[in-house]
């Protein structure tokens, strides 16, 4: 490759300027300033973007004006790659394919380093940055004692819920935190996609006793989303040495995972009772304060980006209502709210946010349908759909009928005839007495008030 591969900073600065009068002063100072130029490798000319709305907006607007420019100094140029430079795993963003004579624009991943080195911690997830609410509170308590590097209480700490509630945060959190509580500590974090990649890596070079030693000589090790290993046999196997080893030494482990150890299938059951014999703790959904808690404090940190934006009130009230999936959407949600107001020159009022969010609060208003609650529960507990909704009186139905008959009435807006219709054309009573029952039984039996959590999760995700 010549030369003209390596394009500089300067060297895109003098570019860019040209492309002011393309695209005109105001849009070069809204969209072209932001961007940083990063590099050129393999035809791909990669660009630092503030934010993931700036990215998307000018791969659909400019990338055909930026390219062409591109294209006379660097010829080799073929694509554009925005990221988002805050994230430390800068995360491309996909944008549309813009032909361009010869050149094409279109999304690209990320590349795979062929060795994988130790997962970067992201700077945001600490301690500080964690808002606690019921929903979390034990967890975080659980994270914080770990943090502090004492003696070993519980082995491992196992961390559990569904995404984006805050599992990955809090073991950067506990991360970051050892490293000046215990600088002396060797602390490992890795999810255990990464884990598993080494273990391959170690195999195919026949480096294994690398391997073994590197993991056992950990002070502190985290393995995040560990459900990725279950069905993964040597893996598996592998990991549960590495935890054995390490646990006979004292060392702390910090597990996370999306369910709880005895709910992922595909691992083994020693493997499971190993995970449950240290503290296992769950994350649970977020509730409206939480939510409301969380958004106060990233508008705190928008702030800094944004000093002069203010948010009228009742719009965080709205989010926390509107948007309640997981904690990334709703962050997500906000980042483009002060992007979008901070760019048309807007105070940030429901209106505004009714426009920038429509997609969002779209896909939040996913309604959960009767059909889809008799086709989980039925699946649950083994019996045929038919059964459930068909005439039969035997226990063994009634029961997942009376289950998914309260799970209609808790989870969708319909009145009890339309969901007695949608049982077989049952009594609005039966559904009735249905739902006392189940609510009772969720007070005094504890298998039934775990069916009705974990089918009402697997409802929600
Ligand atoms: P998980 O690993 O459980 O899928 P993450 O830890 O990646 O979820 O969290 C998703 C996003 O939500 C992150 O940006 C994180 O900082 C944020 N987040 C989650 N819970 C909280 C919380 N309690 N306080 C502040 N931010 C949170
Ligand atoms: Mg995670």
């Amino acid at each position: 490759m010549d030369g003209r591969n390596r394009m500089t900073q300067e060297e895109w600065g003098v570019l860019s300027e040209r492309l002011e009068h393309t695209v005109g002063r105001n849009n070069f100072a809204t969209w072209i300033k932001p961007l940083a130029f990063k590099d050129i490798q393999d035809g791909i000319a990669t660009f630092h973007v503030p934010t993931t709305f700036i990215g998307n907006y000018v791969s659909q607007n400019f990338a055909d004006a930026i390219l062409h420019e591109l294209h006379s100094d660097t010829p080799s140029v073929r694509r554009l790659n925005f990221t988002v430079a805050a994230q430390s795993d800068a995360r491309p963003i996909a944008h549309k394919a813009i032909a361009h004579k010869t050149a094409a624009v279109s999304a690209t991943k990320a590349e795979q380093p062929t060795t994988m080195p130790r997962a970067k911690l992201d700077k945001r997830f600490t301690f500080d940055r964690f808002v606690v609410g019921k929903p979390n509170e034990l967890a975080h308590a659980a994270a914080k004692r770990v943090a502090e590097g004492g003696p070993v209480t519980f082995n491992p700490l196992f961390l559990y819920g569904g995404v984006g509630l805050g599992k990955t945060h809090l073991m950067h959190a506990i991360a970051w935190e050892l490293q000046t509580s215990r600088p002396d500590l060797n602390v490992m974090y890795l999810s255990a996609e990464q884990f598993m990649y080494r273990f391959v890596q170690a195999l195919r070079e026949r480096k294994m006793m690398d391997f073994k030693e590197i993991f056992r000589s950990v002070d502190v090790l985290m393995v995040d989303d560990v459900q990725f290993i279950a069905g993964k046999d040597s893996t598996q196997e592998e990991f549960f040495h590495t935890f054995n080893a390490l646990v006979d030494q004292n060392k702390q482990i910090i597990i996370s995972a999306d369910r709880a150890p005895g709910e992922i299938s595909g691992l083994e059951d020693r493997v499971k009772s190993r995970l449950q014999c240290g503290l296992v703790v769950d994350l649970h959904p977020t509730d409206y304060e939480l939510r409301l808690g969380i958004l106060q404090s990233k508008v705190e940190m928008q702030r800094e980006n944004y000093p002069d934006l203010e948010v009228q009130k009742g719009v965080l009230e709205f989010l926390a209502h509107r948007i309640s999936t997981n904690v990334r959407v709703l962050e997500g949600a906000l980042t483009r709210l002060f992007a979008f107001a901070s760019l048309v020159g807007r105070e940030i009022n429901m209106e505004l946010t009714q426009d920038c969010l429509a997609d969002v609060l779209r896909a939040s208003e996913r309604k959960i349908s009767v059909e889809e609650i008799q086709r989980k529960v039925s699946e649950h507990y083994n019996i045929r759909l038919s059964d459930m909704i068909g005439p039969k009186r035997l226990r063994s139905y009634a029961r997942p009928r009376q289950v998914a008959m309260y799970l209609s009435k808790h989870l969708t807006s319909r009145s009890l005839p339309e969901i007695g219709r949608r049982f077989g054309g049952r009594d609005h009573t039966t559904v009735m007495h249905g739902v006392k029952r189940i609510e009772e039984l969720k007070q005094s039996d504890g298998q039934i008030a775990e069916d009705l959590e974990l089918l009402r999760r697997a409802l929600e995700a």
